[in-house]
């Protein structure tokens, strides 16, 4: 059972292929005697997500615990079941959740795993589109934004897994949708891809501020935030009166010791601004609503989707580690095995 491990913590920093390895290890492919409600899975396909680099720090107390040196990474992933003690699910059924970054996996938190019902999609968009991705999207913009057709949206991080999503979203509502990404190449995707009306390589505009007032003269009224730092401060001195911002994410801080100070917060006062952050496993409930939306826009080529697939569990750590450097195109994707 080829796995990926990790070698050491990053508790600031860039993380770099090298603090993960490649191992292998044993196992029995059945579910051990004695061991109920559980699943012995073969992982297809992995997500890399940008939370797991809070679980590469040594640090106890955050909403998610550290991975243990030496044990194979988890995180979400696409797996087909070999065999099952769960009354839920049986051999040759497909589930997307959380298992390990190996070939095999025992997984005993069965609450924690979806099975997969539609099965005329690509199978990968469970790691995505249809898989906490999605749904990040989902709730982030319809259950925290508040959107109305004809507002002002801007999105950061706008080609990833996520903001290319919120994008379409908000085209598909009305509103008038402006992304930033780190190259030319994400910002035509947004363009031509996915239909944003407008898009920017924020690495190439020296004052933000500026970018800002340029793309939205009138200002923003739904900000989703991935980034955090200085295009925090400077969408909060560009927000309208009324304006929403859903704090999904803040990749720009995770590598960091010392978080960015945030200078403009008091811009939130006489601008009535409503600002929230949101975890996505409190909107999961809402994971067969989402299907029933998206799952028509997908095969009407409403909502289309772009993925990154490295090839092989040996290329999980350089693909992860990617999404702090922007190698990543779109959706971040490890493939182990296509069946
Ligand atoms: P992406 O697919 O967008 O990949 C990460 C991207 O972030 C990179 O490709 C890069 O794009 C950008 N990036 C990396 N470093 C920086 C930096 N220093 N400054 C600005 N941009 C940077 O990731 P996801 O779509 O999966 O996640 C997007 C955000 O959503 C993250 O902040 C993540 O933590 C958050 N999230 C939150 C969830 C929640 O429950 N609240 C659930 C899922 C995700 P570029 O080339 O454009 O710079």
């Amino acid at each position: 059972n080829k796995q990926v491990v990790l070698k050491n913590y990053v508790d600031a920093g860039l993380p770099k292929e090298s603090d993960m390895e490649i191992k292998e290890s044993t196992i029995h492919l059945k579910v051990p005697e004695g061991s109920k409600d559980a699943i012995l899975v073969k992982n297809l396909y992995l997500s890399c997500d940008p939370y797991m680099r809070n679980r590469l720090k040594n640090i106890q107390g955050s909403y998610v615990a550290p991975f243990q040196i030496g044990s194979p990474l988890s995180g979400y992933g696409v797996a087909k079941v070999l065999d099952s003690t769960h009354s839920r699910y049986a051999k040759g059924d497909l589930i997307w959740g959380i298992t390990g970054w190996e070939e095999y996996t025992l997984i005993t938190a069965v609450d924690a795993v979806f099975k997969i019902q539609n099965t005329d999609v690509p199978l990968t968009y469970y790691t995505g589109l249809l898989g906490m991705a999605g749904m990040t999207a989902y709730a982030g913009f319809y259950e925290i934004c508040s959107p109305k057709k004809g507002e002002y949206v801007y999105v950061s991080a706008a080609s990833g897994a996520v903001g290319q999503l919120v994008g379409q979203f908000a085209k598909l509502l009305g509103c008038y949708v402006v992304g930033s990404a780190g190259s030319k190449e994400k910002v035509d995707l947004l363009k031509n891809k996915f239909g944003f009306d407008a898009a920017f390589n924020y690495k190439e505009e020296p004052d933000l501020d500026a970018a800002l007032k340029r793309f939205f003269p009138e200002g923003i009224d739904i900000y989703f935030e991935n980034v955090g730092g200085k295009m925090l401060d400077a969408v909060l001195a560009n927000m309208r009166v009324h304006g929403r911002i859903a704090a999904c994410g803040m990749i720009s801080q995770y590598n960091n010791e010392q978080l960015d100070a945030v200078h403009n917060l008091i811009y939130i006062i006489p601008k009535a601004i409503r600002m929230q952050g949101f975890i996505v496993t409190h909107f999961y409930h809402l994971y067969p609503k989402y299907l029933e939306m998206v799952i028509p826009y997908i095969k009407e080529g409403k909502i289309t989707y772009v993925e990154d697939k490295a090839d092989g569990l040996e290329s999980a750590p350089a693909a992860l580690v990617g999404l702090f450097t922007g190698r990543n195109v779109g959706k971040q994707l490890v493939v182990v095995s296509h069946d």
